[in-house]
């Protein structure tokens, strides 16, 4: 056997096997080389989902020719002038994305450096052609052709065509949410699959990227902790979806999949949210340089804190006290399927086209796009002022009371009124199919689910209970002695204290192993203790800290409260009715049962008097 090196065009197409994984990730590199060449305008075009024919044309600072032939080689960069890994400010710094494309294609680079010579270059199965003049006007553009024909292993891995489209435009998406400055445009197989125009502020790209759904169900977040800074939106628990594809996350402008953010995204709605469902986000971390390493993978879209525990405690913390705000809202998400479903069929046709149903309400927002970013009347999204007509409005608890108009009901007494006035879900009148409260509200008429109440009711007590008196503990006649690898061992030690608060006591036990001396009371008989140590042992391991447990003890009340509270099915009278409601509103993140089902649904009066076509 002998060792031989390997050729240089074999090795840039081993490298490509990991930089470009398929045709969104050469969009992704070209388009992100684009914005580091200071384009205000990029257009891509691609054909049978990019693996045919990818092009990448921007208006950026232009190649000369002797840069254009370099660019190609593998570890050629612009974008590191002092060699300085601690300080990337661009999204490129591995000098390899063209290297790997002309590896695996047929590549063809024009490009004009401002006030120059145009020049143009060819590279088939990363075998350069020569440098040669041009008369392409202005900027850059790469065309590639039959992507991974030069590795047909490769080839055979790739998704449907509409698979992979679906992927560039996603790419594509994600760097425009944060250039907000460039203009966009998609051509996928001779159709416009996404036009976005350049605008002036993010709020404007956000609004038309996110749409207008996500925008009226989702809180604000602006955070910041130790020159660390964390903006964005969070949705309601109300608004989930089966992937976590609608996370949209950021580190200092560059799209990342980031393992640490998705876990606190989980961590942060495990409370409001069902299992296997994902909450929608937006969130743009700005951190100072040297706190964050980009240089972990080839494809730069994972990185590391230097400081993990405080990113985790920043982003948990500030999803937490957004979600906890946005606890005394319902959404709209839902109130448009109430409302839809309310409609009288047989009006469908004439009446019910007329029933301005749009979907709107600035008020389920405590601060919206409009408001924070300074509007949304960009490209086809309709400016959010104009839902201020919106056909019905689901009111977040504690808005400022008006004094009621005088009812016109005879029977009313002071005291339902006063109930009224005072109280966001008003005055029950009447439960129905045993499981819904009606109640009258200043602003009209209030449905609750009253098991999905009182589940969030019970489970919050649940939660209070423990943090009041502490997690109750009980100690092991003998101890759980469960054997781990050292740096395991070593992981959880560093927890230990901050484990014994939650109830769980572990000691060191000889080489390899650990005694478990006593374990949360609420896990007793509930919980596999060997698989919730080694569980931890991991998450510590993995993202340096041990708020697992706490999940995990929380997971635990949540199933207890949905086993101790009021089943549908019992009869309520107007007291207990009413004391559900008063609850209800004293109680955090009561708009949603612990499953992130809403509570309750409000119509205003308006809505039900348009629905019976009493208002113009
Ligand atoms: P990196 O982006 O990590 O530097 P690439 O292989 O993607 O590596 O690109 C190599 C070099 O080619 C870049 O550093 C840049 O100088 C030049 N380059 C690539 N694309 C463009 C472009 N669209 N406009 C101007 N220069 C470009
Ligand atoms: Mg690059």
């Amino acid at each position: 056997m002998r060792i031989r090196h390997l050729p240089e065009t074999l090795i840039n197409q081993i490298a490509a096997g990991e930089v470009i994984e398929r045709p969104a990730a050469a969009v992704k590199e070209l388009v992100e080389n684009a914005i580091d060449a200071g384009a205000s305008s990029i257009e891509v075009t691609i054909r049978d989902g990019g693996k045919s024919l990818l092009v990448v044309k921007d208006d950026g600072h232009g190649m000369g020719a002797d840069d254009l032939v370099a660019a190609l080689d593998r570890h050629a960069t612009s974008k590191l002038p002092d060699n300085d890994l601690l300080n990337i400010q661009n999204l490129g710094f591995r000098g390899e994305a063209l290297a790997s494309i002309a590896a695996v294609s047929r590549m063809k680079i024009s490009t004009r450096d401002a006030g120059a010579d145009g020049w143009e270059i060819t590279a088939e199965g990363g075998k350069k052609g020569e440098v040669a003049p041009s008369a392409y006007p202005k900027g850059t553009q790469i065309e590639v052709r039959d992507l991974f024909y030069a590795t047909p292993a490769r080839l055979k891995f790739m998704k449907s065509e509409r698979a992979e489209s679906m992927a560039v435009k996603d790419v594509l998406t994600r760097l425009a949410m944060t250039f907000h400055n460039v203009s966009f445009l998609l051509e996928s197989d001779g159709k416009k699959s996404l036009n976005l125009p350049a605008v002036l502020d993010s709020g404007m790209r956000l609004s038309s990227i996110l749409g207008r759904e996500f925008g009226e169900n989702s809180m604000e977040i602006d955070a910041e902790r130790e020159g660390i800074i964390l903006r964005g939106f969070a949705g309601l628990p109300t608004l989930h979806r089966g992937t976590s594809q609608y996370q949209y996350l950021f580190v200092n402008g560059r799209p990342v999949r980031d393992k640490l953010i998705h876990g606190c995204v989980r961590a942060a709605y495990s409370d409001v949210l069902a299992k296997h469902r994902h909450p929608m986000v937006a969130l743009f971390l700005d951190i100072p340089y040297e706190e964050v390493d980009v240089n972990v993978h080839p494809a730069k879209t994972e990185v590391r804190f230097r400081d993990p525990g405080m990113v985790r405690g920043l982003i948990i913390s500030a999803l937490k006290h957004a979600l906890h705000q946005g606890g005394f809202q319902s959404s709209s998400t839902v109130a448009a399927g109430v409302l839809g479903a309310m409609r009288p069929a047989a009006n469908i046709g004439g009446f019910g086209s007329s029933l301005p149903l749009s979907r709107g309400g600035s008020a389920p927002v405590p601060r919206s796009y409009a408001s924070s970013y300074g509007g949304g009347s960009s490209g086809s999204y309709g400016s959010l002022a104009e839902s201020a007509s919106s056909a019905y409005q689901v009111q977040p608890f504690f808005q400022p009371q008006m004094v009621a108009e005088p009812s016109a009901r005879a029977e009313d007494i002071i005291e339902e009124k006063q109930s009224i006035v005072s109280h966001p879900l008003g005055a029950a009148r009447a439960q129905i199919h045993e499981n819904y409260i009606i109640a009258q509200s200043e602003q009209g008429l209030v449905i609750v689910d009253q098991h999905a109440a009182h589940e969030r009711l019970v489970y919050e007590r649940f939660k209070a209970q423990v943090k009041e008196k502490g997690i109750e503990k009980q100690g092991l006649l003998t101890p759980e002695i469960i054997s781990l690898d050292d740096t395991q061992i070593q992981c959880l030690m560093e927890y230990q204290a901050q484990l014994a608060d939650l109830g769980l006591e572990i000691e060191p036990f000889g080489a390899g192993a650990l005694a478990v001396q006593s374990v949360p009371a609420l896990l007793v008989g509930k919980a596999d203790i060997q698989a919730l140590v080694r569980d931890l042992a991991d998450e510590v391991l993995e993202r340096d800290s041990a708020d697992g447990l706490e999940e995990r003890i929380n997971e635990i009340l949540s199933t207890m409260a949905c086993h101790g509270s009021v089943r549908s099915g019992r009869r309520m009278n107007a007291e207990e009715m009413n004391a559900l409601l008063r609850q209800m509103e004293q109680t955090p993140y009561s708009g949603q049962c612990n499953h992130g089902r809403p509570t309750y649904v409000e119509l205003s009066l308006k809505d039900i008097e348009r629905l019976f076509g009493r208002s113009g």
